[in-house]
């Protein structure tokens, strides 16, 4: 609330003292009715802040919704937002793990962009966003009606993370055998039935990424959760995780217990295993400490940011993450584009939560930027 006055005030000063508006480029921003964009109006629930400016916002994942829906709630109706988003509807991540043993349903973790165009008028624009000039500040996406030309003033991109596959596992055809499941989907779903079909005294071997990676605890938490079900219904099964890294990188004590008493003789725990090779024909995971075979593999491969990073220049960070000032999450490469999410590169986790306070922090200074400010240098 006190951000909330606080913009409200900060936006009224600006009003009053007659401070440049951000300009409005003439893109297509009216031509919503093609493709599947959905309009954004103006809810009458938003503050009236006297803000102007346009923020286009690339990913409808945790952080880029989160951005966007903020940018409307404290900077009001006249900061227009429009996002852009590949999928029709959004799969979480979050106790997908638990899709592989049943106890939740993929369904249940699907949803779609109603509400944020409904309750905050955001506008959201199915398509995949290619390139940006940062001189005209303009975004290409390309959509099943044709290609788009989005203008901004500000860009924020949340496009997530990329996987780079090891030996073995380069093709698609490989990969629908040895699924990684990271990212919620039909992976997942292949990946619980390749558990259900697993004969009792079988072996599931999984690998680690090395860090940094999506949700540190998340291969730990699904190495119990199999190991859990295959208890139950495989007995004599065990779990064999091959971690890239040289420690458990999450919750070290809960999982060193879950590991060695919880799980005791089902587990088998393998630190500095990074992948070399996967055989998929021979079911094997080849590593740096040797060959695991197994009747499922579930191969997590090392996260890198997504190739469109590349393309917008912001990739100026270890595997092609971006490196960005957390004040505002401006790329350090580009000015006026800033970079949330698992695809920054900072010392905070990759996670969905984090995703989401990022996605305010970044509201916060781009709307404090928007009133002729800067960034809050105590975020
Ligand atoms: C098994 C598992 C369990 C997890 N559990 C938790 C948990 O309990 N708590 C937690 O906080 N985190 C958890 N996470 C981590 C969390 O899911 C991620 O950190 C989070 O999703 C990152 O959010 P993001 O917005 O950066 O990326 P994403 O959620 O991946 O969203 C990126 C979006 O961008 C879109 N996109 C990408 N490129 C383009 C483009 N060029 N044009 C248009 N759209 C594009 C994608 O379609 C996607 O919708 C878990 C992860 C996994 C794998």
């Amino acid at each position: 609330m006190e951000r909330r006055n606080f913009l409200a005030r900060l936006g009224a000063y600006c009003a009053a003292a007659g401070l440049p508006a951000f300009a409005l480029a003439d893109d297509d921003h009216d031509d919503d009715r093609r493709g599947s964009t959905r309009p954004g109006g103006n809810p009458s629930t938003l503050p009236v802040t006297g803000l102007t400016g346009r923020v286009v916002v690339v990913g409808g994942g945790m952080a880029g919704a989160a951005v966007a829906k903020f940018l409307r709630l404290w900077g009001g109706a006249g900061v227009q937002v429009t996002l852009v988003e590949r999928e029709p509807r959004y799969t979480s991540n979050i106790l997908s793990n638990l899709v592989l043993t049943n106890t939740v349903q993929m369904s249940s973790l699907a949803f779609d962009y109603g509400k944020l165009a409904a309750t905050y008028g955001i506008t959201v624009v199915q398509g995949e966003a290619s390139a940006a000039d940062p001189v005209s500040r303009t975004l290409s996406v390309a959509t099943a009606s044709g290609p788009r030309t989005l203008g901004y003033d500000r860009l924020v991109v949340a496009p997530g993370i990329d996987f780079a596959y090891p030996d073995g596992l380069q093709t698609a055809a490989a990969q629908a055998l040895v699924t990684h499941a990271w990212t919620a989907g039909p992976q997942t779903t292949t990946l619980r039935d390749q558990i259900r079909a697993m004969p009792a005294g079988g072996s599931f071997v999984m690998t680690v990424p090395p860090a940094p990676y999506r949700c540190p605890p998340g291969p730990y938490e699904r190495a119990c959760v199999v190991a859990d079900w295959l208890k139950r219904n495989r007995p004599g099964s065990r779990v064999v995780v091959l971690d890239a890294n040289p420690a458990i990188t999450a919750e070290r004590e809960s999982f060193t217990r879950a590991f060695e008493q919880t799980h005791a003789g089902i587990i088998t725990y393998v630190p500095n295993a990074p992948v070399v090779q996967v055989d998929v024909g021979a079911r094997t995971v080849h590593t740096a400490m040797g060959p695991f075979k197994g009747d499922v593999l579930n191969v997590i491969p090392t996260n890198v940011g997504p190739k469109f990073l590349k393309d917008i220049g912001v990739a100026n960070a270890d595997r092609g993450f971006a490196q960005v000032d957390v004040l505002s999450y401006e790329s350090t490469a580009a000015p006026g584009i800033h970079v949330i999410g698992d695809a920054s590169a900072t010392t905070q986790p990759k996670a969905g939560h984090i995703g989401n306070q990022e996605g305010k922090v970044c509201a916060d200074a781009i709307l404090r930027i928007f009133a002729g400010g800067a960034p809050d240098p105590a975020r």
